[in-house]
């Protein structure tokens, strides 16, 4: 996540309001932000406007549920001849308990039947490996 993000995370976490008008950023209320909230919203505030302004797209809600806005990118909504769900995750670099409530778990991942069954690739997540094609996914050890 890059700093804006999480700045703007932040402030919607602790209440805040932002808009967007024209150039101009708006956070209320403004009496509760202290000076180094105000100077971090001066450093990001470009960050911030493209983050409010870009088309929404894709993201876990705070109760962690997928969220695809009827309002991104049409590639988005697999529902309607967009790209899978699975690349969609993969896009995201979805968490593992995403994988594990819309895709499939298949040991085959970490042999050579996946090859043999899939154009796809196996690609290590945090945690896990998961293949954006067949939407298959299998837990392992990361060794650190
Ligand atoms: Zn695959």
């Amino acid at each position: 996540m890059t700093e804006a993000q999480n700045l703007f995370n932040d402030l919607r976490f602790r209440g805040f309001t932002l808009a967007v008008e024209g150039d101009s950023l708006f956070v209320t209320p403004r009496s509760g932000l202290s000076n180094a909230d105000c100077a971090e919203i001066a450093a990001n505030k470009s960050g911030l406007i493209a983050l409010m302004t870009l088309p929404a797209r894709p993201h876990l809600t705070d109760a962690g549920e997928l969220c695809i806005p009827l309002d991104s990118d049409p590639r988005f909504r697999y529902w309607a001849d967009g790209q899978s769900l699975f690349a969609t995750l993969i896009e995201m670099d979805a968490p593992l308990e995403m994988w594990r409530r819309h895709a499939y778990r298949n040991a085959d991942l970490l042999d050579g039947r996946h090859g043999a069954r899939c154009k796809g690739e196996a690609m290590q997540g945090t945690g896990f490996v998961r293949c954006g094609v067949c939407g298959y996914y299998c837990e392992m050890e990361v060794k650190q």
